[in-house]
This record gives structure tokens, C-alpha cells and sequence, in this order.
């Protein structure tokens, strides 16, 4: 089995596209709304683009419209890791893959919205890849 933790940003740069890479290695982030997932509802799971580990469920999905996808809870709590993020003069949470450390964006607490958790994990499509479930569109 790969691990994910060992490999070189070379490596990366083979496996990624350019804004994968951007995004994902050197915690860039995608232009708001025109993510491939923003507003996507296909039931599913969301796994991580550059390790394929399993992060967020459709069903955690909400219609934030602040341009990115959102989730209100990852999949299982230990999927992902949270860290200080102080870059841009802003104190925010960074969300990475627990798997292979690549970033995937941010999370925001007690914003009000109406979900179970009321957080809002903030991800940008390109570190994503949505697997539609069973008897959903995009068959394979
Ligand atoms: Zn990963």
C-alpha cells in the first residue's frame, strides 16, 4: 500500500494536474462557483483526489451558496485533520486528508446555518472526487 505521507512533491507534481496541485499541495484555493461540485446533490461519497481516501457523504452536503461545496460533518472525524491557519491576517481552520496531508480547504463554526452541527467545512471541488452511489447517474 502507498503511503501517502511519503511522497515527494516531484511525485505529486506527475500525479496531480496543475490546479490540483495548486490547490491541493500548496493550499491554494479554486475560484468560487465554478468548482465542479458547488452545487452538485448526487448521492455518493466524496473521496480525496490525491489519495482516494473517503472524506465527506452526499448526505452532509448543504446548499451554503458561498461558492464551494459544503459539508457540515466529515465521514468519520478521523478522515480529516484540523489546523491553525493564520495566513492572510485571518485566524481560520485549515481541513487536510488525515491520509496523505494535502489541503482541501477550511472549516467555519456557529455561522447560523441549519444544519446538525452548524459547521461548515468549506472544500474546494478540485481536491475532490465524488463516487455517485449505487443506481445514481454516472454509471461505471
Ligand atoms: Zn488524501
Amino acid at each position: 500500500m502507498t503511503d501517502f505521507k511519503m511522497i515527494s512533491d516531484a511525485e505529486w507534481r506527475e500525479r496531480l494536474n496543475d490546479e490540483e496541485y495548486r490547490v491541493l499541495r500548496q493550499a491554494g484555493t479554486e475560484a468560487p462557483f465554478v468548482g465542479e461540485y458547488t452545487d452538485t446533490t448526487t448521492e455518493g461519497v466524496y473521496s480525496c483526489r490525491a489519495c482516494g481516501a473517503e472524506l465527506f457523504r452526499s448526505e452532509h452536503k448543504f446548499a451554503s451558496h458561498c461558492g464551494w461545496p459544503a459539508f457540515f460533518s466529515p465521514l468519520a472525524g478521523d478522515r480529516v485533520v484540523e489546523r491553525t491557519d493564520d495566513s492572510l491576517g485571518m485566524r481560520r481552520t485549515e481541513v487536510l486528508c488525515a491520509s496523505c496531508g494535502s489541503h482541501l480547504g477550511h472549516v467555519f463554526a456557529g455561522e447560523g446555518y441549519d444544519t446538525p452541527t452548524d459547521l461548515r467545512y468549506c472544500i474546494n471541488s478540485v481536491c475532490l472526487t465524488l463516487e455517485p452511489a449505487e443506481g445514481e447517474a454516472g454509471d461505471r
